[in-house]
């Protein structure tokens, strides 16, 4: 799949994907199957489904790779309050909400409201996490 930011459109939502971001949760595929679809070309079809069902299940992703924009007037996603971190059995922490991730220097890199952290320390696209802790052994309760 290319690395580029992808963009899926109907006269009603605009849907990205961030290929990057992406962990693998399936979420999308499990939660609505008529409109993200890998075995498919194009894999995201928005104009499957209604605007509203496209956004709901869009705000699942938990790694923020799939975001969307209304364009017929339907509520933007807001940030979860409070902003909430759920660490993942072996794997990364998933966080919601409205989130600053900052350098080591403290510039802010990126303003999110879903994203899924490297907590193994593997990633190649730290702070992201990039499914290293599969491959590296990491245990974590
Ligand atoms: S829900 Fe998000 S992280 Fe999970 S497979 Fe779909 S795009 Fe990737």
């Amino acid at each position: 799949m290319p690395r580029k930011l992808q963009e899926y459109h109907t006269g009603d939502i605009s849907v990205t994907f961030e290929p990057a971001l992406c962990i693998h949760s399936a979420r999308c595929l499990s939660g609505l199957p008529e409109v993200f679809d890998v075995s498919a070309r194009p894999w995201v079809r928005p104009e499957a489904a209604d605007a509203d069902t496209v956004a709901e299940v869009v705000r699942r992703c938990p790694s923020g790779a799939l975001k969307y924009e209304r364009r017929d007037g339907g509520p933007a996603e807001v940030p979860d309050a409070p902003a909430a971190v759920s660490p993942q059995p072996d794997g990364p922490l998933w966080v919601r909400g409205d989130i600053a991730i900052q350098d080591a220097a403290g510039a802010e890199i990126r303003h999110v409201m879903r994203a899924a952290l490297c907590r193994c320390g593997g990633s190649a696209n730290a702070p992201f996490c990039d499914n290293t802790h599969r491959r590296n052994g990491f245990r974590a309760p």
